[in-house]
């Protein structure tokens, strides 16, 4: 215990940034002797956001994220620190189809998120026209990009492939990553690897075909990772290595206000905090109304976020007439579907799933189609079944079916998001020192991205309270 004055940080949303945020926080604390106080402060009684596992008649299904790349992933160190690596599980990769109108091929072989990068096997899938495979060849002699600044996702890969790649292989492999539309996403901050690599090499192909073979990397999604009692126990796991009392749950955040040398954090309950230095992960519609009172928020209040929602299907294995090949498949939107793609999971990860049961995870809810999300339980699962109906004969109704919606949570990272997200955290270190920003709505919005943002702000909540002197705000025991 080091003789100076206590200073609470607080964090504010308990899902996974929050989390991570706290722990390395709290350690980083003990390693360098510092008293002071970590307080996490979220607003449902259950810590995890949109991590969450239902445990049911013997299915482990998961309501949100369902898994993560295994190399050099933030998560997997995360799950070391807290005891979970034997817990780690990897994903039986059977391989991906892509259902194109009516009929479904297999994603050819070398794809990464659906763009080729061995030519033998793209020039013999069936998904694709001649037309539009000698269009993704072009891309083989077409010049370099010229464009300097951020530019669309889908303009980009339609530039180099052609539309017809980009419609039938690239953007259903991404529906269920980014579900927005892919025309009005950001290269830069979604893919920045594909610009740097198309500028390098000239062929994005080429490129990333040297990049993938120089780094290793396996080209399939079979480096997929999960934990084997589901994606919540990893949240359990955090949890129990910290002291209980760095927890408040069940609160909401309403409002923070800089006064003098600390914030004042107001809570739905009519109480408040006071803090030296907050993280703040929440979503960024939450934050942005934490903060509605400083103009340079208004970012947040502008940047949108598509709702989807994930649809579990239990079966018996008599209920299907015919044998479901590989892990699932992505749909095209050239495809009368309203299902934007299918998991088998009891293929994928066998353990979720009880003998003798199907167990199907399907995704819906898209930029441009989104009321869906609304309709009432009945109403999804017989669109559901509909749909899965023209691939596959389904002969029984399912023992259940488990429906998470998710409002407005896929954040859109339009063009011009990483200027924009630097020009607010620019106006937040002057205005507002001591608050930092994580999570999904900012620097990516995959689990090893937010975790690896809660690593970044540990560090810069550390330089903050070392270079400022705050006033002493309580005294507490530091566990
Ligand atoms: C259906 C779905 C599937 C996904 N699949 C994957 C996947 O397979 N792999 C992957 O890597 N990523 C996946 N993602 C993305 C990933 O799950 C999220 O980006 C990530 O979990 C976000 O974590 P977070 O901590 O930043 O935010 P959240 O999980 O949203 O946590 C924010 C927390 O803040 C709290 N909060 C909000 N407002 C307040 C307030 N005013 N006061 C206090 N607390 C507040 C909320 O209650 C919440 O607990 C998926 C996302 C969804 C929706």
């Amino acid at each position: 215990m080091v003789d100076q004055p206590i200073k609470t940080i607080a964090i504010i949303g308990g899902g996974i940034t929050g989390l991570a945020s706290a722990y390395y926080l709290q350690k980083r604390l003990k390693q360098e002797g510092l008293p002071h106080e970590v307080l996490l402060i979220e607003a449902d009684p259950r810590l995890g956001g949109k991590i969450k596992t239902t445990v049911k008649d013997g299915f482990i299904i998961e309501r949100g994220p369902e898994s993560f790349p295994a190399q050099n992933s933030h998560v997997v160190r995360l799950a070391r620190e807290v005891g979970m690596e034997e817990q780690l599980v990897s994903m039986k990769d059977g391989g991906l189809s892509v259902l194109v109108r009516e009929t479904l091929y297999p994603l050819p072989k070398g794809t990464l998120i659906g763009i080729p990068m061995q030519l033998a096997p793209f020039l013999r899938t069936q998904s694709i026209s001649l037309f539009g495979k000698l269009r993704a060849v072009a891309d083989l002699i077409l010049p370099r990009s010229k464009e300097k600044k951020d530019q669309s996702f889908g303009g980009f890969i339609r530039r180099r492939l052609g539309d017809e790649v980009f419609e039938n292989l690239t953007e259903p492999v991404l529906s269920n990553i980014v579900a927005g539309d892919l025309d009005g996403i950001s290269l830069i901050s979604t893919f920045p690897d594909f610009y740097e690599t198309q500028q390098k090499h000239r062929s994005l192909i080429m490129g990333l075909k040297k990049n993938t073979a120089s780094k290793e990397h396996s080209t399939t999604r079979s480096d997929q990772q999960t934990f084997k009692a589901g994606m919540e126990s990893f949240i359990q796991a955090i949890e129990g290595k910290l002291a209980p009392e760095t927890f408040l749950k069940g609160v909401r955040v309403r409002e923070i206000d800089k006064v003098n040398d600390e914030y004042v954090i107001q809570l739905n309950n009519n109480s408040t905090v006071h803090a030296a230095s907050v993280i703040v992960a929440t979503p960024h519609q939450a934050s942005y109304n934490m903060f509605a009172n400083y103009p340079y928020f208004d970012m947040l209040r502008e940047m949108s976020a598509i709702s989807v929602a994930t649809i579990s299907l239990a079966f018996d294995e008599d209920a299907f007439n015919v044998e479901l090949v590989g892990s699932g498949f992505v749909v095209s939107r050239n495809s009368d579907y309203t299902v934007t793609c299918c998991s088998y999971t009891h293929k994928k990860w066998p353990h979720m799933t009880p003998a003798g049961k199907i167990l199907l995870r399907c995704y819906i809810g898209r930029s441009g189609d989104e009321t869906v999300v609304d309709l009432s339980d009945e109403e999804i699962i017989r669109i559901v079944l509909d749909d899965l109906n023209k691939t596959m004969s389904i002969t029984k109704e399912p023992d259940f079916a488990l429906i998470s919606r998710w409002k407005k949570t896929m954040p859109q990272y339009t063009v011009g998001h990483k200027e924009k997200v630097e020009q607010l955290k620019k106006s937040i270190r002057t205005e507002l020192p001591g608050v930092f920003l994580a999570g999904s709505s900012y620097d990516g919005f995959s689990l090893p991205d937010c975790i690896g943002q809660s690593e970044k702000v540990v560090k810069e909540v550390f330089d903050f309270i070392q270079q400022v002197d705050a006033t002493p705000i309580k005294t507490v025991s530091v566990h």
